[in-house]
C-alpha cells in the first residue's frame, strides 16, 4: 500500500527562469517548505542554475535535480553534462527521458535507460519518464508503448530499480491543462507497478505528471499506486507548488 512509500512532489522548471526570478521562487519554496509535511519536495532546474539552487536550498528539506544527464562520464562530448558534475553541485535527482527530450531530441528508450544507469553510477537518483501520446491512447496502445519504454529500464535489474523513480506523464496531458483522470492515471500506474514487481521492485515510487495543480493533486494522490507528482507549469509559482505538496 502506498502509505509505505514516501510521497514525492518534484518540480520540473523546464527552460524557464532567470537569476532574479529563481531567487524569488527558491526563497518562497524554502520559506514554505514546512507546508509539505511528510511529503518530500524537489525541484529540477536548468543546468546553469544548479549552483543557485544549491545555495538557496542547502539546509532546507528541499532537494534539487537536473533535467537531463549524459551517459558519458567525461571527454569530448561538447554540450553534455556528466553525472559527477551534477553530484559536484549537490544534485540528488536527474530526469531521464522526459517526453520533450524523447520527442524533440530523439532520445530512444535504450538511451534513456543508459542515462538512468549513468546517473545511478554517480550516486544520483534517476527519475525515468514514460508516457503515451494521444494517438497511442486512441489506438488502444497505452500498455504496449509504456511497456516498450520501460523494457530497457527493467533490464537494469532489481537493485537499480529499487534506487530510481518512475514518472508516468501522458504526453497529451503535459502543458495542456488536460489532466488524466485519477482512474486513467491509476490504471497505468498499476500496470507499471506490476512490471516493476515482476522485476523485484514493487515498492519503487511512481509519480504522475501532466497538468498537475493544487486543485487536482489530492484526487491523484488518493490513488493507491500514485506516489507523488512531477509538476511543470505549476512548479513555477511557489504557493501553487506548495499547495500541491500539501494536498492530502
Ligand atoms: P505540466 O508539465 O505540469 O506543465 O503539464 C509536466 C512535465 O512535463 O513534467
Amino acid at each position: 500500500n502506498h502509505h509505505t512509500r514516501k510521497r514525492l512532489v518534484m518540480g520540473n522548471w523546464k527552460m524557464h527562469g532567470s537569476l532574479a526570478a529563481n531567487a524569488a521562487l527558491l526563497d518562497g519554496l524554502a520559506a514554505g517548505a514546512m507546508r509539505a509535511g511528510e511529503t518530500q519536495l524537489a525541484v529540477c532546474v536548468p543546468f546553469p542554475y544548479l549552483a543557485q539552487a544549491q545555495a538557496a536550498l542547502a539546509g532546507t528539506p528541499i532537494s534539487w535535480g537536473a533535467q537531463d544527464v549524459s551517459v558519458h562520464t567525461q571527454g569530448a562530448y561538447t554540450g553534455e553534462v556528466a553525472p559527477a558534475m551534477l553530484a559536484d553541485f549537490g544534485v540528488t535527482w536527474a530526469l531521464c527521458g522526459h517526453s520533450e527530450r524523447r520527442a524533440l531530441h530523439g532520445e530512444s528508450s535504450d538511451l534513456v535507460a543508459a542515462k538512468a544507469a549513468s546517473a545511478l553510477a554517480a550516486g544520483l537518483t534517476p527519475v525515468v519518464c514514460v508516457g503515451e501520446t494521444l494517438a497511442d491512447r486512441d489506438a488502444d496502445q497505452v500498455e504496449r508503448v509504456i511497456g516498450e519504454q520501460l523494457a530497457p529500464v527493467l533490464a537494469l535489474g532489481a537493485e537499480a530499480l529499487a534506487r530510481l523513480v518512475i514518472a508516468y506523464e501522458p504526453v497529451w496531458a503535459i502543458g495542456t491543462g488536460r489532466t488524466a483522470t485519477p482512474e486513467q492515471a491509476q490504471a497505468v500506474h498499476a500496470f507499471i507497478r506490476a512490471a516493476l514487481a515482476q522485476h523485484g521492485a514493487g515498492q519503487t515510487r511512481i509519480l504522475y505528471g501532466g497538468s498537475v495543480k493544487a486543485a487536482n493533486a489530492a484526487s491523484l494522490f488518493a490513488q493507491p499506486d500514485i506516489d507523488g507528482a512531477l509538476v511543470g507549469g505549476a512548479s513555477l509559482v511557489a504557493d501553487e507548488f506548495l499547495n500541491i505538496a500539501a494536498a492530502v
